[in-house]
């Protein structure tokens, strides 16, 4: 079953512009129109499925070719991405975290034991907090990967602002559409990864739908670490081979080009209620 939306999702302008044809390369091999909204540029599938639990595909990381030089460099990339959602964590110090969906598990592994975390994962086609009582509140939520999931956009949003304590902080990783490395790659950008993410906000429609939602914006923080990652999958899927010093030189092409224009790969959204 499918579903068509006659407005944004986000601002709720009617005028929806055709953008590209996605394909679903992983498990379906069905076809995805992407539009984008032609007042806050938010990208998003339609028509989409109803239910994406049949479209379930391993995690970007999981996506690659074997091998020692392909799994050192995953362990590198995975290391540089953790690390850095870790010293957000510790940076804002919550004592009661909940962890949405976290695409790589290291995340929870490395987390202190101080904290009281609670991991609730995946999303399928609904952000879900099951056996998370009404009352139980949080100082921070982290959102790593597949917020794009999420069907109901806003009220995915508005379910996790009431799970925040007054000024308690969410934490969402978002790719950016329109990126140096995701221009390059067009349809075949491994981060479009149709039909299981339907959103993709570069960072002024994200900033509307967030202000939307009534968070404030506290910090933008670019990944870069995610370019290399975006470049070999997208490769990989769409080539079938990587040649891996190509890779390189193309994520370091690409994340020069975004360094200078300040439009990275993707950033983590700190949001606060
Ligand atoms: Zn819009």
């Amino acid at each position: 079953m499918y579903e068509k939306l006659e407005e944004c999702p986000s601002c709720r302008y009617p005028k929806l512009v055709n953008q590209l044809i996605l394909q679903d390369s992983l498990i379906s091999g069905e076809s995805f129109a992407l539009v984008g909204c032609a007042n806050c540029h938010l990208r998003f599938l339609n028509p989409r499925p109803t239910d994406i639990t049949r479209f379930l595909a391993p995690q970007l990381i999981d996506r690659l070719p074997s091998g020692k030089r392909m799994s050192l460099i995953t362990r590198l990339l995975t290391r540089k991405i953790v690390k850095q959602q870790l010293s957000l964590v510790h940076h804002y110090n919550p004592q009661k975290l909940l962890n949405i969906a976290s695409g790589v598990n290291s995340f929870r592994r490395l987390l202190t034991k101080s904290r009281d975390v609670i991991q609730v994962q995946p999303i399928t086609s609904e952000i879900s907090l099951p056996g998370i009582p009404k009352s139980l509140k949080f100082e921070m939520i982290t959102c790593w990967e597949g917020f794009g999931h999420a069907k109901e956009l806003k009220d995915s949003i508005k379910q996790l602002r009431k799970k925040l304590v007054k000024d308690g902080k969410l934490l969402i990783h978002l790719a950016n559409p329109t990126s140096p490395v995701a221009d390059h790659f067009g349809q075949a950008w491994a981060a479009y990864d149709a039909p299981r993410s339907m959103y993709f906000a570069s960072p002024s429609s994200a900033e509307m739908l967030f202000t939307k939602t009534k968070f404030n914006i506290v910090e933008r923080i670019p990944c870069p670490a995610y370019n290399l990652l975006y470049v070999l999958v997208s490769t990989f899927q769409s080539q079938g081979s990587i040649d891996i010093l190509q890779a390189l030189r193309l994520s370091r092409k690409t994340n020069n080009q975004s360094r200078d224009t300040d439009n990275y790969c993707s950033y983590i959204y700190v949001l606060e209620k």
